[in-house]
């Protein structure tokens, strides 16, 4: 059992300065309950807390650590650029290097523009949309997450084409009101939709392959079928790659499933662990931006040196041999955890999206939002639990992805196997 007394001050601390102690609500815990670790050190496929206990990592920064954490190529990259000046409000040549490396992996990009945050790669990209087509309407699935972007921060009303709904006080009627909520892997709904709209949608957005509600991937030619539809109304698409770009293949989601999008955005693992995000495409589209052309987007910190250097180093790291060990570890981990389950009498299900994957306490497989949903979640958080105290930290919701990375070794995944039996008991029993 890993006690946490000293996260546990910490967290108390943390509430009375920053609201919840978080800055970022899911590292809160409040859907499993308890005290979130605050870490001080991660290295390879293993974090260590304010208390001094050990996890081998299942949640890799919500996506970026692929290599594992300070891998030693990386932090020299970076170490490198700091010494050399934090920033400069300048062009630099890494940021060249970084597009290049993009737009090398991704065949459909021909430009990009960094930007610091996925929220910020979708929210530039849905407003090109708009002042490339002139159309005012978007639209998006249930339970596809694109960053915090207001009027991508909408549900679904009760018909099945409705006007998005705020998901959040703060964002009002009217940016949402141009938001089209559809239910994911329905193309007749999509259909549908553009049959009545068409003429007034700019773009619509997509998880390449969902994975914030849990990993829920696209049918067979959903993708496909989304650029013939979009394309046949003059509308734009937009594959959010923020989560699966760079990880699930060289080239993302895009690599397994080579969908022409108009634009792209990306996150995450280009990022190296640093704040820095990315949106791209075709290049008549992407000449619509300041300065060339009118559709106006900025960042005083957009292409940091720092930041730069350390997607650059990541990706240059990301070689086959990478994509194999993320594609193998999520394979046993995966498998692991589902026979551990069934051993139990749990019923589940262990859906991938590449190397994405997660495990939803359902008796069919999950393909939508509604599915999703309808999940007994509160099984999880009594799994969680068993598996942080015995040093595996999962991520602190049943409805995120498990991410795995390539510094997983023999000892790391040993210690996950250890760990499932009595979490997957403690799962059977809530
Ligand atoms: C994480 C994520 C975002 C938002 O990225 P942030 O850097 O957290 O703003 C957008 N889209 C997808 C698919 C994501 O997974």
């Amino acid at each position: 059992m890993q006690d946490a007394p000293v996260s546990a001050e910490l967290f108390a601390r943390a509430q009375t300065v920053t609201p919840g102690g978080v800055n970022s609500p899911v590292r809160a815990f409040r859907s499993v309950g308890g005290t979130p670790r605050f870490m001080v050190s991660g290295a390879g496929a293993y974090l260590t807390d304010a208390d001094g206990n050990r996890y081998v990592d299942l949640v890799s920064s919500w996506g970026p650590m692929i290599l594992g954490h300070a891998h030693p190529e990386v932090v020299a990259a970076v170490t490198r650029a700091a010494a050399s000046g934090l920033s400069f409000g300048t062009p630099t040549s890494g940021e060249i290097e970084l597009a290049e490396t993009i737009i090398g992996r991704v065949g459909p990009v021909e430009q990009v523009r960094l930007v610091n945050s996925g929220t910020e790669a979708t929210m530039s990209a849905i407003r090109l949309a708009r002042g490339f087509t002139g159309r005012h309407r978007v639209v998006k699935f249930a339970g596809c997450y694109h960053g915090h972007v207001d009027a991508l921060l909408a549900a679904a009303g009760s018909g099945v084409i409705t006007l998005g709904l705020p998901d959040t006080p703060g964002v009002t009627g009217a940016q949402t009101a141009e938001t089209i909520v559809l239910p994911y892997n329905d193309i007749e709904a999509v259909r549908a939709c553009f049959a009545e709209f068409g003429a007034e949608i700019a773009c619509l957005i997509t998880e390449a392959a969902a994975g914030n509600m849990g990993a829920v991937a696209p049918l067979p030619g959903f993708n496909a079928a989304l650029r013939e539809i979009t394309a046949a109304h003059g509308a734009l698409l937009i594959m959010d790659e923020v989560m699966t770009g760079f990880r699930v293949s060289a080239a993302g989601w895009y690599g397994l499933d080579p969908v022409e999008a108009d634009l792209f955005t990306f996150g995450k693992v280009m990022s190296g662990g640093l704040p820095a995000a990315a949106f791209g495409g075709r290049a008549d589209i992407m000449a619509r931006l300041a300065p060339m052309g009118p559709v106006y987007q900025a960042g005083t910190l957009s292409g940091n040196p720092v930041a730069v250097a350390a997607g650059l180093a990541t990706l240059r790291a990301a070689g086959p041999d990478v994509y194999a060990a993320l594609d193998a570890n999520a394979r046993t981990i995966g498998t692991l955890a589902s026979d551990a389950l069934t051993e139990a009498g749990v019923e589940h299900q262990l859906q991938y999206a590449g190397n994405l994957f997660s495990i939803f306490f359902a008796g069919a497989p999950v393909h939508d939002f509604a599915g999703a949903q309808a999940a007994a979640t509160a099984r999880y958080a009594p799994f969680f639990h068993s598996m942080l105290e015995a040093g595996v930290y999962l991520p602190p919701s049943a409805y995120e992805a498990w991410f795995v990375n390539a510094a997983m070794d023999d000892e790391a995944i040993g210690r996950i196997a250890d760990a499932l039996p009595a979490a997957a008991r403690a799962a059977a029993a809530a």
